[in-house]
């Protein structure tokens, strides 16, 4: 059960196509797998149509929300030539002998995934290829995988999509939705048997407090 979703507003500015490119995919990733979600936006979708074609009734066919994401996303956010010898299109992102489904709306990015990297405590990350300022990628934490204390610069959304996190009393499991603010610090860890996997969206670099930046982000690349 998905327990952690965007706000009602977020979800109005994701159906005006007022949020960020990016932000609109981590959305659409959520409204893909939350089914409370999705019927929020189909309504908030159709009472705007009425709203802009002054109708009456709301619209009595169904609303393409892949068709409408795909538009955001695709115009917007173009990739940089996938990375040679990355795997094709796929429903799934796989490491070693693990196999996740991605939601539809990430579907594109796996091709765009340039292979693991082991990082430190148990963890991988696969950096996505995003032509903006924004750093996108997926992260795996083993089980007993960690992320030393780390503040952000900037905005950041967790989508998980498989398996759970743990951050302070919190418990994030498949499909929830975290949006982080700026300045905030976490800890996150996974206790799960498969651990956790999730899609990490990072408007700015992060800072650790435990002065591992260079361990932990050797290039400056962890888009955690
Ligand atoms: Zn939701």
């Amino acid at each position: 059960m998905i327990n952690f979703h965007p706000t009602g507003e977020q979800l109005t500015l994701f159906a005006e196509g007022a949020l960020t490119p990016e932000e609109a995919v981590v959305l659409s990733a959520h409204v893909d797998l939350c089914a409370r979600c999705n019927d929020e936006f189909h309504q908030k979708t159709e009472l705007l149509a009425a709203k802009v074609f002054h109708l009456n009734e709301p619209m009595l066919y169904p609303f393409q929300h892949d068709s409408m994401v795909e538009n955001i996303t695709s115009s917007t956010i173009k990739s940089a030539q996938p990375v040679q010898g990355s795997s094709h299109f796929s429903k799934y992102i796989r490491l070693d002998s693990l196999r996740f489904t991605l939601p539809r709306t990430l579907r594109k990015f796996a091709i765009k995934a340039g292979g693991w990297s082991y990082l430190a405590g148990k963890t991988w990350q696969a950096g996505i290829e995003f032509s903006s300022k924004w750093q996108a990628s997926f992260m795996y934490l083993e089980k007993g995988g960690h992320i030393p204390e780390h503040k952000y610069g900037g905005k950041s959304f967790w989508l998980v999509i498989d398996g759970e996190l743990n951050e302070g009393n919190k418990v994030y499991r498949k499909g929830d939705f975290v949006a982080i603010a700026k300045d905030a610090s976490k800890a996150p860890h996974s206790n799960d048997e498969k651990g956790c996997l999730l899609f990490t969206l990072l408007e700015k670099p992060l800072v650790f407090s435990t002065g591992l930046t260079n361990l932990l982000n050797p290039s400056s690349h962890l888009y955690f």
